[in-house]
């Protein structure tokens, strides 16, 4: 390091004064949140606001009524977000899980614990989505890390390129107080860093954490 090494806080302040609030997660209901978390596995959000405004277009952005469509249809609804018959297969099962719960005035009643594992146990939810669930849906303090999180900390030093999704979720739920807001804004700030400068082939030239960073030399 050019410096002494940094907190995670400041990184995340350093982000954030760069790039300012982002505002996550954009929707305009719970169950949008919830559909936008599938729609986005494997594939860029662009692709995914096509299939949401499609959905909405067709009145299906309900749990009743995502249930009631059959899965072509589906599918041929959220075509633009890729695999689209596995994901329509998916947001069946996450549909079912969020109706026959009782949606959200019931499952925000859950303990956080039980919730993560009800939601791992829905199919297609793995550990990604269901932490982006939990914490942008039901507003608890549980730290979604993905491949950008783990490529951008990883040259920053503070990781191993190949830790597990746990641990690096451990990471920075125990170097930063526990506060779903700041967890939810520091994971935006990650993703945004990560598609536009801390590429594959980073743009270090315009990075605001380089004189933290020795991975450009
Ligand atoms: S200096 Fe380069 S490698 Fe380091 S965080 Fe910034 S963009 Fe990524």
């Amino acid at each position: 390091m050019n410096q002494q090494k940094p907190s995670i806080k400041q990184i995340y302040l350093r982000l954030r004064r760069q790039q300012g609030e982002q505002g996550w997660w954009p929707a305009d209901s719970h169950f949008e949140i919830i559909v936008g978390a599938v729609l986005t596995q494997n594939t860029a959000w662009t692709n995914v606001e096509k299939a949401i405004q499609s959905l909405k277009q067709q009145n299906l952005m309900t749990p009743q009524a995502m249930i009631a469509c059959s899965r072509p249809e589906l599918a041929k609804h959220i075509r633009s977000s890729g695999t689209f018959n596995i994901k329509a297969k998916r947001l069946h099962a996450i549909s079912r899980w969020y109706f026959s719960h009782g949606e959200f005035s019931e499952i925000s009643n859950w303990p956080t614990a039980k919730l993560r594992r009800s939601l791992l146990a829905v199919h297609g939810v793995g550990a990604e989505t269901a932490d982006a669930i939990i914490l942008y849906v039901f507003k608890r303090p549980v730290f979604v890390v993905d491949a950008y999180t783990k490529r951008l900390f990883s040259r920053l030093g503070f990781v191993d390129e190949d830790c597990s999704y746990e641990s690096l979720r451990g990471f920075f739920e125990s170097n930063l107080e526990s506060d779903a807001a700041l967890f939810g804004e520091y994971h935006a700030h990650i993703v945004e860093h990560a598609k536009h400068v801390c590429k594959v082939r980073p743009y270090c030239e315009r990075c605001s954490l380089s004189e933290y960073c020795d991975f450009s030399k």
